[in-house]
């Protein structure tokens, strides 16, 4: 008489399986359909609670941003300037493009000027 062959163990519960009972195949591996759906609400509780971390950091560095705008808080900025116009007080700093604050001197600014202490 053969051996009967062994009931494969459901890898989420370590149950049997056994013949009739609901299974599905995640790869190679054979588990109890009921476990399967559990695991799987699990994991979406996990991504909700994950985006909802996330969306509330990104609700925060928008209220930072925000802040920091309003603020008028100094910056530091350094590169070549690639483009001045002293009449509208408009720069370029690499690929930065802004309005220099009229407070701000100019001093003797130019073309390619390294911007970094004084030129
Ligand atoms: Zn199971």
């Amino acid at each position: 008489m053969p051996e009967a062959e062994p009931e494969p163990a459901c890898p989420l519960c370590s149950k049997p399986i056994r013949a009739g009972m609901g299974t599905a195949r995640v790869g190679d591996t054979l588990a109890h359909t009921r476990c399967l759906a559990g695991q799987t609400r699990l994991r979406s509780v996990e991504l909700e609670e994950r985006a909802a971390e996330l969306v509330r950091r990104a609700m925060r560095a928008t209220a930072e941003s925000a802040q920091l705008l309003t603020e008028g808080t100094p910056v530091v900025l350094t590169g070549g300037l690639t483009a001045f116009d002293a009449a509208t007080r408009r720069v370029k700093v690499g690929v930065i493009d802004f309005t220099v604050p009229d407070d701000v001197p100019l001093g003797d600014l130019r073309l390619g000027c390294p911007i970094r202490d004084s030129c």
